[in-house]
């Protein structure tokens, strides 16, 4: 068991009341023991309480960290990342940011579901602002708008291997080389 993947969130429920009292960062709201905190749960079936542990650290990047994630969204202006790795460690933090690219005149800076590398620049106000503008930032695996088709790099663009459609990204240097994506096992 991981402990990403039994993070417990506040009000997620972590026991019942039948079975447990309440621990560290834990209330119980009259049927169930529920977290106050972000953790991993854990039961104490000696004491009987139910616990958030909370040394797990949430993985929200600092300035300067390279994160590798997923196009959520493509805006006007700007585009939505889920993080998957930060520095090369998976994370499932949920957190999301955003990177401006108006400024790099593309049409198409990257798409939906895009996997990109983004720097960190700023956290303002809690939202975390990245940047795709240096050279080995930008789009790393990205498929045809028009046929979903699998794409070569040509130039600053992109070329369909299967319908021929050429089309812009803002692609990193390392586009293609998937082998920079840490495995999910780690
Ligand atoms: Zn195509």
């Amino acid at each position: 068991m991981t402990l990403a993947d039994d993070l417990k969130f506040p009000g997620d429920k972590i026991g019942s009341i039948e079975e447990y009292v309440p621990g560290r960062n834990t209330y119980d709201d009259g049927e169930s023991i529920r977290a106050t905190v972000i953790g991993s749960s854990k039961l104490d079936n000696s004491e009987k309480t139910a616990n958030i542990i909370t040394q797990t650290k949430i993985s929200v990047p600092e300035i300067g960290d390279t994160v590798i994630g997923t196009v959520e969204a493509v805006l006007g202006s700007m585009i939505v990342v889920s993080m998957n790795f930060i520095n090369q460690r998976r994370v499932h933090n949920n957190v999301e940011c955003i990177c401006q690219t108006r400024h790099l005149r593309k049409k198409y800076s990257a798409l939906v579901q895009d996997v990109v590398i983004v720097k960190i620049i700023a956290r303002q106000n809690g939202t975390i602002h990245g940047t795709i503008d240096d050279d080995d930032l930008g789009v790393l695996s990205t498929k045809c708008r028009k046929c979903f088709g699998i794409v070569g790099m040509m130039r600053d663009a992109v070329k369909c291997k299967e319908c021929g459609w050429i089309d812009d990204r803002k692609l990193s240097s390392n586009f293609g080389k998937m082998d920079i994506i840490p495995s999910e096992k780690r």
